[in-house]
């Protein structure tokens, strides 16, 4: 499991990043969430966009995976589209 460096919170961004969860990059001067942790020695940023973080938290997603093994880039927005009798619009636009 990763260690928590700063409490996930909002920025705008000063260049552009990808986002975590759907993989999409965004320009800078993008309200996003950005997670500081760190793994085997080494700390790095989590980017995650508005709409992201609107499912950051619902339950389904823990339903997908197992909390401990963590998710990887992207798998937020795969996740979403292939979860039985949920439809998103915006992940399923994102392919
Ligand atoms: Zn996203
Ligand atoms: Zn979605």
């Amino acid at each position: 499991m990763p260690e928590v460096i700063e409490a996930p919170h909002e920025i705008i961004t000063r260049k552009g990043h990808i986002c975590f969860g759907c993989e999409e990059i965004y320009p800078k001067g993008t309200k996003m969430e950005v997670h500081v942790n760190k793994e085997d020695g080494e700390i790095y940023r989590l980017y995650l966009c508005k709409h992201c973080l609107e499912h950051w938290d619902e339950p389904w997603l823990d339903a997908m995976y197992y909390v401990d093994e963590g998710l990887s880039q992207g798998e937020l927005k795969t996740f979403c589209n292939e979860y039985k009798g949920r439809t998103c619009e915006e992940c399923k636009s994102r392919g």
